[in-house]
């Protein structure tokens, strides 16, 4: 995967003058706070049909 993820504001303060950090395509900078964090793709939502099998399966 080759886009990668653009934070629109600081986690910590709310900022937008976000610069990417060199290094790493996933590690960014904030101007204001001057903090430096990574955005991770952790996992998808389980879909509609997987909720409502599982919900099934509980009965
Ligand atoms: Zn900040």
């Amino acid at each position: 995967m080759s886009e990668r993820a653009a934070p629109a504001y600081c986690p910590y303060c709310g900022d937008e003058d976000l610069r990417p950090e060199e290094g790493s395509h996933r590690r960014w900078s904030c101007r204001a706070c001057r903090r430096v964090f990574e955005i991770a793709f952790v996992g998808l939502l389980a879909s509609r049909a997987d909720q409502a099998r599982d919900s099934a399966s509980g009965s």
